[in-house]
């Protein structure tokens, strides 16, 4: 191995013994990111930032397929404007980024670097809906937003990240929950579908919630160690912001209504949840559908004659059908394989001088190391039936794994029990109210996840308090 070679491709640490280093170390050796200047900030480099790329184009279409327009509002928000809603501010106050000078001068007025646009959306909706006819308004904005976090881990939780957020002013609170299903219904399609991620989906509980609305929707995911992760959440509104900032409607009898909101939003921290819910110790794992690269093709002994020309032919034939790269730079293909696979590519094609004289390719798959012979003219057929399957079977191992580490208790001890010896979604009967929630989040450091729309009934007692049950509940440790 020349010297440049050497060392490049480095061991990262092992999973099952410190999982948050082995994310760390994926995270930077698959090429995804580098750090900012500022602490808790990051770079989405060019493999980063394609896959960001291929998450939000498929949601964009679906986004605009629902009826919705794209917009951009500003980056700053003046302090009166945020504080109009209480319930809001409260969630957002202690976490935002302050402007406080323009040039050398002091400003007036204090401006907020956009935690959330929620109140941006209000502002204008207020101005610009009059009557019944401009309803409903479904707007979506594609956006960076800032929140002063004090922990920070990139994708998961960084002072600044891209997220779109949708905001929407119906006529009716019927009108607005169609809305709130539907998105979370398009979340759900993007995560399992594109993502190959199972989730779960739900109602939060009024603590989890997101502040200032009537209810929140969610879906959520669980990673290799057996943590959840909120994945997508859609809110109804109702009409508390709208009566905060006087949003109102002339109805067809020339009543005055306010109108019915929500909001919904996915992040980048949805390659978070890739990562970790796909990834092993040789790296990451990327599902077909949303990999930059769907297979890299790597020449053997590419110096011998009529290998790299025939390597080229093969990218060129192709190209049409999937997302292909040859790689033919100088380093040796057992480089080449381990960095290409610490990047997830779903397939490996390998080339070399015995392959071409048996009008061959030999495929290897990402997710199982399998070794698939191919001759050369069913390649195009091969592949694309290959990456089909590698996606239907990352989502079914991930749902399995999900299931392997979802535990059913009925009694308190159980319930502490599994979060040691099987951490991961705990399904537990609960009472409703409020205390016990957070008694169990104070003994346990497990949060409920959701009310799943799916309802068991596990028992008829709540598994801490022990009174009468209401409700069946996903915990679990969060990111
Ligand atoms: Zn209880």
């Amino acid at each position: 191995m020349s010297k440049k070679n050497k060392g490049f491709v480095q061991q990262i640490t092992d999973m099952d013994g410190d999982f948050a280093q082995w994310y760390t170390d994926v995270v930077k050796q698959a090429d995804l990111i580098d750090y900012g200047p500022v602490r808790g900030t990051m770079i989405m480099k060019p493999y980063g930032y394609a896959l960001w790329e291929h998450i939000r184009d498929v949601l964009d279409n679906r986004i605009k397929q629902t009826g919705h327009s794209n917009v951009q509002f500003p980056l700053f928000i003046p302090e009166s404007l945020l504080q109009k809603e209480k319930d809001h501010i409260e969630g957002f106050a202690p976490e935002v980024a302050w402007v406080t000078h323009g040039g050398s001068e002091e400003l007036h007025e204090r401006l907020v670097v956009r935690p959330t646009s929620e109140v941006l959306f209000c502002d204008y909706y207020a101005r610009n809906i009059h009557s019944y006819r401009d309803l409903p308004m479904l707007y979506n904005q594609w956006a960076n937003v800032v929140r002063w976090e004090k922990t920070t881990r990139p994708f998961l939780r960084s002072l600044e990240f891209q997220w779109q957020e949708g905001h929407t002013a119906h006529a009716t609170h019927e009108e607005a929950e169609i809305e709130t299903r539907q998105m979370l219904d398009v979340y759900t399609e993007i995560v399992e579908n594109q993502l190959a991620i199972p989730v779960i989906r739900g109602t939060k509980t009024e603590n989890e919630k997101f502040a200032g609305a009537v209810y929140t929707l969610t879906i959520e995911s669980l990673m290799h160690d057996g943590k959840a992760l909120q994945s997508g959440t859609s809110h109804h509104l109702g009409t508390g912001f709208a009566e905060s900032f006087n949003i109102t409607y002339l109805d067809e009898k020339g009543t005055q209504n306010h109108v019915h909101q929500t909001s919904w939003g996915i992040t980048t921290r949805l390659i978070g949840a890739l990562i970790m819910v796909h990834g092993d110790q040789s790296g990451l794992v990327l599902p077909p559908k949303v990999a930059p690269t769907q297979a890299i093709l790597i020449p053997i002994a590419q110096h011998k004659d009529g290998v790299l020309d025939k390597a080229r032919a093969i990218l060129h034939q192709l190209t049409p059908h999937i997302r292909i790269q040859l790689d033919d730079s100088d380093k040796t293909p057992g480089w080449k394989f381990n960095e290409h696979e610490m990047k997830g590519v779903p397939i490996r094609i390998e080339l070399g001088p015995k392959d071409i004289e048996k009008n061959q390719a030999v495929l290897v798959r990402r997710d199982t190391r399998e070794k698939i012979i191919v001759s050369l003219e069913a390649l195009p057929t091969a592949l694309t039936q290959l990456l089909e399957t590698i996606q239907s079977d990352l989502y079914q191992t991930a749902k399995e794994k999900q299931l392997a580490k979802t535990t059913s208790v009925s009694s308190f001890v159980e319930f502490a029990a599994s979060l040691t010896s099987n951490p991961g979604f705990i399904r537990a009967m609960w009472c409703g109210e409020t205390a016990c929630e957070k008694a169990i989040k104070e003994q346990t450091g497990a949060t409920a996840r959701c009310i799943p729309f799916e309802q068991a009934s596990l028992s008829e007692h709540c598994v801490y308090c022990g009174k009468e049950a209401q409700k069946e509940v996903y915990w679990a440790k969060a990111y």
